[in-house]
């Protein structure tokens, strides 16, 4: 009995990993196919707003991949398996071309795009990078390049070289999720970055646990006393926006302002990029 038993729970659990094993497999080839065939892929752009929420200064890149079966699936979704089968190089090298090749047409601004960690596997990084932006006459400067804590934390000589050399062509390098990725802070004394994101986290804990409000604080005096730009993401409420601006942070970002939308919607904000009009009303994005 103890055999039998043993073996429907074997096959029981084979059963259940089979299933998922197959559908990581459907995902993959489907990922790969609109890859190939550039097919459900597409960029959506969130606008950065300057401090007092009224002024387009910035958009960040983010990918959207409609699959043939699933609909719009969102990254958090796709990316982990895009970045385990090695997609991720790929994906984040659409994302940029895709962008340079809109630039022209985009709001004025600089243009945030993600890096996975992945990117820094590869040792050709710079000059993949330096391929898209020149084959578009695209400025260094109007791209921005996200990167996380983790990838500055690992002792990987080559990575290091290809941000500074990026750095040095012009590419602004922005730290995402910052404080999400149980850092030393030792890697700032080493690394130039030009800006931190705050983490959506820290804002949206603002008002609901006593720790937020200084904790956030400290963070902003860090980067500021370090000479960088700091960016809030998640800004959902005017109360955040208001602390934020109140203690110098530079740049918001979140619903409060816009989603991310696709490019024919940012003609809202086209205006503001002059300065001539106020976005942020305090409503919810439409
Ligand atoms: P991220 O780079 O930190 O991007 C910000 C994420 O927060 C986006 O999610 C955005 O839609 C969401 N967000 C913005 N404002 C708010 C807000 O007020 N409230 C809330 N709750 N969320 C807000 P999204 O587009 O689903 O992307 C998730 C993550 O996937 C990104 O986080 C980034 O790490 C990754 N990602 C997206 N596109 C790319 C890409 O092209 N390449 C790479 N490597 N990663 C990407
Ligand atoms: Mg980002
Ligand atoms: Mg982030
Ligand atoms: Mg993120």
């Amino acid at each position: 009995r103890a055999k039998m038993a043993g073996r429907n729970r074997y096959s029981f659990f084979s059963a259940e990993m089979n299933e998922q094993v197959r559908e990581r497999a459907m995902l993959e080839m489907a990922l790969r196919e609109a890859l190939d065939t550039r097919e459900g892929l597409t960029v959506y752009f969130q606008p950065q707003m300057s401090q007092d929420g009224g002024t387009l200064t910035g958009l960040e890149a983010l990918v959207r991949w409609k699959h043939p079966q699933h609909g719009m699936m969102s990254p958090g979704r796709f990316l982990p398996v895009a970045e385990e089968c090695g997609l991720a190089v790929r994906l984040d090298e659409w994302v940029l071309d895709y962008t340079c090749s809109r630039m022209k047409d985009l709001p004025d601004v600089p243009v945030s795009v993600n890096l996975s960690p992945g990117q820094f596997c590869t040792d050709d990084l710079y000059e993949r990078i330096m391929v898209i932006v020149q084959h578009y006459g695209v400025d260094p400067r109007r791209i921005e390049l996200e990167i996380t804590e983790k990838v500055l934390l690992e002792e990987n000589v080559a990575s290091h070289t290809a941000l500074r050399r990026l750095r040095e062509a012009g590419f602004r390098i922005a730290l995402d999720d910052f404080g999400t990725g149980n850092s030393s802070l030792n890697y700032l004394r080493r690394f130039r970055v030009d800006k931190i994101k705050i983490d959506q986290s820290f804002v949206q804990h603002l008002g609901k646990s006593s720790e937020s409000a200084p904790l956030l604080r400290a963070i902003i005096n860090l980067g500021h006393a370090m000479g960088l730009d700091i960016t809030a993401e998640g800004v959902e409420t005017r109360e955040q926006l208001d602390f934020l601006a109140q203690n110098g942070c530079n740049q918001m970002q979140g619903y409060l302002f816009a989603p991310p939308v696709p490019e024919e919607r940012l003609a809202d904000f086209r205006q503001t990029a002059s300065g001539s009009a106020a976005a942020a009303d305090g409503s919810a994005p439409t």
